[in-house]
């Protein structure tokens, strides 16, 4: 245990937050803003530095912090973009540096203002503790289990009853014991058990909705293939009508891909790298089963879900006890291919430290936060429930569906309008504001007459598009096809290992 009892003026008392991911600890620095302590109750214990944690599964897969989840945090932890950075971290600008498959083709590449943090889980999580462990105002008590809240007079919470490790104790726990507090925070992700102690106290729980196709995903790391070069930094194999597969490859530190393949079809995500690599090869574009087969898998597969987005209707509970709030994945949870998780993650954690330095107290606050965090959190909740079909059990009203049906269209023009194409990326980062979808060159490139299906075989791309694999064709037809720069599965003899040509001159790059 590593309790602090210290407590340093303000007036404001002591919060705790339950759950030390990333909506816990931006929860506990917006808190430590204001308040004179917070304590932050973990169950696992946590390492130092970037390492691997039982509560935290999803770490294992692809993440990466989308342009307003790292402008939140940088908000919240200045220069920490750069101390990622620094460790290894990639910044991808999108859709310059990536090869992104939209539903209706390949996008152009040119400059926006839009970009992600490329990086590990582990190693983004590591350095927002640290930053925590350095601020005297933040303690962490690991390796306690909250297991209810404590009421207090008229509709509050004074505090959690927690339970700790003890391995001599016949159920390996300590008996619970009540940590008070004058402002409780659950951050604790998808299984927050906040509805049934809501419930424990007298209250409705809340109701929820759910939207999307359960999503399954397997994931695995690979070192590039010797002498990979390209000019683009990450690959995006995004769903479409009727295809709801997706493939991810994105740079992480160490010079390493992390690969993620999502599957909304029911069947089981792939097990091993044999079946990922099947699965790969199963996409709309053969580019990622081909950048794979020429890669090194470092470590297994890791599987996950499948998971749907889900949002529990906090903000329209009427009763509810004051100083407590509920953030993250525990209030809304979003299918991960969106990308969006810990966006509302960091939002929420700047509602917090909005409000309760406007407000000036932390007493009376909990319906305008509640409403608050609910108002942010609804563009995201938008833009991921309308590019995603609605379960046939559920069928989307009418305005969902001609919200999905505009959406069909821009992704049709985004191919070939680069206003189409920036829009719809903004819809997937949740930062077009609602009037962007009805602006001139949004609505001309909607409205025009679709042409057939752009190709969906070649990216835009001097090193891996048509070009380069013309370009490399050998001049006898007999010669063998080997060290050609987008290795298809076609050409290459099995077990050759790829070759990778130098990228080609700046001015051939990025074409549309
Ligand atoms: C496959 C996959 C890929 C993803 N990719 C992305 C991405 O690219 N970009 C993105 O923004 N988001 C992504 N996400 C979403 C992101 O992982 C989550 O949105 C984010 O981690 C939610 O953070 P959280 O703090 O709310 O909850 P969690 O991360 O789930 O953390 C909950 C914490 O609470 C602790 N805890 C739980 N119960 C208790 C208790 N009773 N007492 C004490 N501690 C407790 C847990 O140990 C854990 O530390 C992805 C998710 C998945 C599954």
């Amino acid at each position: 245990m590593n309790q602090d009892a210290r407590v340093v003026g303000g007036g404001h008392g002591h919060a705790v937050v339950i759950g030390s991911s990333i909506a816990g600890l931006t929860a506990a620095r917006a808190l430590a803003h204001f308040m004179d302590r917070v304590t932050v109750i973990e169950r696992d214990r946590l390492p130092r530095g970037p390492g691997r944690r039982r509560g935290l599964p999803q770490a294992r897969h692809t993440h990466s912090l989308m342009t307003a989840a790292r402008q939140g945090l940088e908000q919240l932890f200045p220069g920490i973009g750069e101390e990622l950075l620094r460790a290894g971290a990639v910044h991808v600008r999108i859709p310059q540096d990536t090869l992104l498959l939209g539903p209706a083709g390949w996008l152009p590449r040119f400059d926006t203002d839009l970009s992600m943090l490329s990086t590990g889980r582990d190693l983004l999580d590591a350095a927002i503790r640290d930053r925590l462990r350095a601020d005297p105002k933040v303690t962490f008590l690991t390796e306690h289990d909250v297991v209810a809240l404590e009421p207090g007079p008229q509709d509050t919470v004074t505090g959690v009853w927690a339970r700790g490790r003890d391995r001599t104790a016949p159920d390996g726990r300590t008996p619970r014991r009540l940590i008070r507090a004058d402002f409780v925070v659950d951050a604790s992700g998808r299984a927050s058990r906040a509805p049934q102690w809501l419930t424990e106290l007298g209250y409705e729980p809340p109701a929820q909705s759910l939207a999307g196709t359960p999503t399954a995903y397997a994931t695995a790391l690979y070192a590039p293939p010797i002498g990979h070069v390209a000019d683009w930094k990450s690959l995006t194999l995004m769903a479409a009508p009727g295809d709801p597969r997706t493939g991810l490859l994105h740079p992480v530190e160490g010079g390493r891909w992390s690969v993620s393949l999502g599957n909304a079809d029911g069947t089981a995500p792939p097990a091993d790298h044999a079946e990922l690599l099947r699965a790969a090869g199963a996409l709309r574009s053969p580019l990622l089963h081909d950048l794979l087969a020429a890669a090194t898998p470092l470590g297994p597969v890791y599987r996950c879900g499948p998971v749907t987005s889900r949002w529990r209707h906090y903000e329209k509970l009427r009763r509810w006890p004051d100083q407590f709030l509920v953030v993250g994945d525990a209030f809304v949870a979003l299918d991960p291919a969106h990308g969006h998780g810990m966006t509302l993650a960091v939002h929420g954690a700047l509602v917090l430290d909005h409000l309760l330095t406007a407000h000036g107290t932390a007493v009376g606050i909990s319906h305008r936060l509640r409403r608050a965090l609910a108002h942010r959190l609804a563009p995201a909740w938008r833009a991921a429930t309308t590019a995603q079909p609605a379960p046939p059990e559920t069928p989307a009203p009418l305005r969902a569906r001609l919200a999905g049906g505009y959406a069909a269209r821009i992704a049709a023009a985004a191919t070939t309008d680069r206003h189409a194409a920036t829009l719809l990326l903004q819809w997937q980062q949740a930062l077009a504001p609602p009037a962007a979808a009805l602006r001139p060159h949004a609505l001309r490139a909607a409205l025009r007459p679709r042409r057939d299906p752009a190709p969906t075989a070649w990216p835009p791309s001097a090193t891996h598009g048509q070009d380069a694999a013309r370009r490399r064709r050998p001049a006898a037809p007999a010669a063998p096809v080997i060290g050609v720069a987008t290795v298809s599965r076609r050409t290459r003899p099995a077990g050759s290992s790829a070759h990778w040509p130098a990228p080609a001159p700046a001015g051939d790059r990025n074409r549309p």
